[in-house]
Order: C-alpha cells, then structure tokens, then sequence
C-alpha cells in the first residue's frame, strides 16, 4: 500500500472555481514527497481534502489503504499535518498545545506528556513549554505546529508551506529536522513554492499548475532537464 494515493482528484469551490482538475499521485511509504506549485496552484486545496478540512467535488484519496471516505477516523491516525496558519489556542501554554491535541487522539495523559516534552526538547521549545502560545515568535509557532502534528507519532506529516516567512538560519534547522524525521521512518510529503527546497530536500517531486499535475518524477531526474 501507498502512504497516500489520489485518483481522480476534483474540487470546485461553491463560488465555481476549479482548483483541481483531476489530480493523480502516489507517494511510496517512507518517501520524502515534494508537491511543488507557484500560488494558488491547488496545493492547500488538497492538503486540505486529506485532513478532511475541504470536502472534494469527487475522486479517491486514500491514506496508508485507508479510504477516507469509507474510514476517516482511521485515515486521521496516520496522519500529521503541519498547516500554513497558525489554528491553536493562543492562550494556551505551549506544552498545552501538544497535550491537547494528544487528547484528540485518545493518547492518556502520561504518554501525551512525555511526547510532549520529547518533541518540544527536539524542536528547541522546551524552554518555552510553560509559555502562552501567542508570546511565541513566527519561527517558533511553526514549530510548536510542528510538535503537536507529531504527537499522535503519524506515519505521515505533511508540511504545508513550512518554511514560508522563516529566516534562513530556522529554515536550515527545520530542514535538518524533518530530514531527521524522515531517516527515522516518517513519510514526509511538504508543499513549496520554491524549487530550491524541493531540490535540497525531498526524493521525489510532483509539480502542479492550475489544479493540474504537470510532472512526476523524482528530483534527480528533474534536475537533469533544466
Ligand atoms: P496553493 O496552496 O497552491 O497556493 P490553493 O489550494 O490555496 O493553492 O488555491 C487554489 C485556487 O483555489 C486558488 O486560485 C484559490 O484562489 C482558489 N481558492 C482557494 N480557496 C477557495 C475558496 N474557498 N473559494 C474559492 N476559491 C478558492
Ligand atoms: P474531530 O475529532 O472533532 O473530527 P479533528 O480531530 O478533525 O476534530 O480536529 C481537531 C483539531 O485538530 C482541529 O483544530 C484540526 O484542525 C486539528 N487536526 C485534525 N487533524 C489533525 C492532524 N492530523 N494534525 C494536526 N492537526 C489536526
């Protein structure tokens, strides 16, 4: 089974806007996945089909073999998603956050603490763990979304834009970081508009344009024609 198979992939938003017209991928599992797409190429859009934010217009997307049609609730166990908005509880303690979300996977306290303390020593917040999350500078946010998309440990972490507005120095340290994460087993799929990350980081690559999958191949080959 794939970490992630789209088939056929539509979606037009209310206001009739095609943001995708029938997109395909596969990604292997352990892969380290670039969805690549100048703006408003239909990246966000299909992230946010997988985690189930964005209903689809039609088409099949499955997550490790689960349908998420058929078995949302399990599609979800496998996946971590690092969105390109900061969505958590701003009054909320930065260890919080992460043992909250735990709860939304039914992960017991103890566990979810002990994650919680792993993932924010790792991501460099652990000194920040008893701050409110707004105190938190922009880089820091982002790995606070970061910790808590690791909680529930996902075969899956998908990044949506990670390092859009990161300095150079954070944006090298997250690279390391989710290259790490990658070696240690974790499929990692990111969306970018730069063809730099893609290149630096990732195995293989898709390009999308205007709801369109234009290319497939892996970074190597795609290197070798420009
Ligand atoms: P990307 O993540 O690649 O920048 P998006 O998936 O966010 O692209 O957007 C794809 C296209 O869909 C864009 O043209 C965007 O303006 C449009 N779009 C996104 N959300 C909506 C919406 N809620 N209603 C109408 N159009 C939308
Ligand atoms: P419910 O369990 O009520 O269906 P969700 O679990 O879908 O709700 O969402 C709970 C919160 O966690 C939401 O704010 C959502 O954006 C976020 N969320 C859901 N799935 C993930 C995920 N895999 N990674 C990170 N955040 C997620």
């Amino acid at each position: 089974t794939y970490a992630l198979e789209i088939s056929d992939l539509k979606k037009r938003y209310d206001n009739g806007f095609e943001a995708l017209k029938g997109v395909n991928l596969k990604v292997e599992k352990g892969d380290f996945f670039a969805l690549l797409g100048p703006n408003g190429a239909g990246k966000s859009t299909t992230i946010g089909i997988m985690c189930s934010l964005v209903n689809k217009t039609s088409g099949k997307v499955s997550i490790s073999g689960n349908d998420i049609d058929d078995n949302f609730a399990k599609a979800k166990q496998h996946l971590g998603v690092v969105p390109q908005e900061f969505n958590f509880n701003v009054f909320e303690t930065v260890f919080n956050v992460v043992v909250t979300q735990a709860g939304f996977y039914g992960i017991p306290a103890q566990v979810a603490e002990e994650r919680a303390e792993k993932y924010l020593k790792q991501l460099g917040l652990w000194d920040k763990k008893d701050v409110q999350s707004r105190m938190l500078s922009g880089g820091m946010k982002r790995r606070l979304m970061i910790a808590r998309a690791l909680v529930h440990e996902p075969e899956i972490l998908i990044l949506d834009e990670p390092t859009a507005g990161v300095d150079i120095e954070l944006r090298r340290s997250m690279w390391e970081f989710i290259t790490e994460l990658n070696e240690s087993g974790t499929t990692i799929i990111l969306t970018t508009h730069y063809l730099e990350e893609a290149e630096q980081l990732c195995r293989n690559i898709a390009i999308i344009n205007a709801g369109e999958i234009v290319e497939n191949t892996s970074v190597k080959a795609l290197l070798k024609t420009l």
